[in-house]
């Protein structure tokens, strides 16, 4: 096997994920011959890593990058994250970048600057009516390459509400980030303050939107240190080994921390990892965004924010505490 090169691998969904892996190789006359070893017929393949070769060449030689990049197969509304999520989605000091509650210029751009000097990717969970206030900054989030999913309408606790008001705050911000990006969007999602319910799961689920947990918390909801989120980060990353890490770009401390975290993700030898879905979101009609969220528009927002502050209860509520 010593000529066979390693061009693909992923994981299958079949109760507990099974990984497979593809090898091709050089035949005589200029034919390749590939060969793969796949696991279980009925099952559903939930991710697949493309090769790095089709990225861009990155002018900074010592540039952090991107190690890989992961396809994400959305159907049936995988899980990712800890604690119910596809263990396997990482290698050992792989991490994946995410940032939640934008867009707000004034950090979001920055932060942008910060990835893009960086030559790497990540991906944003953005609230439907900041995105419907601010379309430059997701039109510029979209032309950088990064990935977006939705964090909702306007950051309301789904569990709470009844099943149509759920609906309207997962369809309304999927419209109008779209509608904001002006290309199509990733059908990714994560709940605000991580609050699931079986409702709430069963009808990404039957959206064929993934959702996304996490398992690293920065904290910079609760400490606007720039340097302490940084060590946070590094110190849960050397103790879990790999994770999706939790980031929030509505704070300027945060988009302060951004460029020497990625330098320590860097030095510490941690690879970062690019999700992309497979297929674009399938938006729907039919789900107009509520009306007064919309008259309250940012100062709602920011008045969660508080309440986080206020409560010290987490963005993203128990799971995140103990991150
Ligand atoms: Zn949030």
């Amino acid at each position: 096997m010593s000529d066979w090169r390693l061009i693909g691998k992923g994981s299958f969904l079949c109760g507990t994920p099974l990984r497979f892996k593809l090898w091709e190789v050089d035949r005589p006359g200029g034919n390749m011959r590939i060969a793969g070893m796949l696991l279980g017929a009925l099952c559903v393949i939930q991710s697949v890593t493309v090769s790095a070769e089709t990225q861009p060449t990155c002018p900074k030689s010592d540039a952090l990058g991107v190690s890989r990049i992961v396809e994400i197969e959305a159907s049936g509304g995988p899980r990712f994250g800890a604690p119910h999520g596809d263990r396997d989605l990482l290698a050992s000091r792989e991490v994946v970048l995410t940032f939640d509650d934008g867009p707000m210029p004034r950090s979001t751009q920055p932060i942008l600057a910060a990835l893009a000097a960086q030559c790497t990717k990540a991906t944003f969970f953005m609230i439907g009516e900041l995105a419907a206030e601010h379309p430059e900054v997701v039109r510029e989030v979209a032309e950088q390459g990064h990935t977006i999913g939705t964090h909702t309408w306007s950051h309301l606790n789904l569990k709470r509400l009844s099943d149509d008001k759920m609906k309207v705050q997962i369809e309304a911000a999927f419209t109008a980030v779209e509608k904001a990006a002006g290309v199509p969007i990733a059908p990714f999602f994560r709940h605000p303050y991580l609050s699931s319910s079986n409702a709430t799961v069963a009808y990404l689920k039957s959206r064929n939107i993934a959702e996304f947990a996490i398992d690293i918390d920065s904290f910079d909801w609760r400490n606007r240190s720039a340097a302490s989120v940084v060590r946070r980060v590094m110190s849960a990353l050397k103790q879990r080994g790999r994770g999706i890490i939790l980031l929030h770009d509505i704070h300027p401390s945060t988009a302060t921390a951004v460029p020497e975290l990625l330098v320590q993700i860097k030095a510490r030898g941690f690879r970062v990892v690019h999700l992309r879905p497979a297929a674009p979101m399938q938006t729907i009609t039919g789900y107009e965004p509520p009306t007064k969220d919309a008259i309250h528009s940012t100062r709602h927002v920011r008045a969660h924010v508080r309440e986080r502050l206020r409560h010290r209860s987490g963005c993203c509520g128990r799971r995140a505490a103990r991150a």
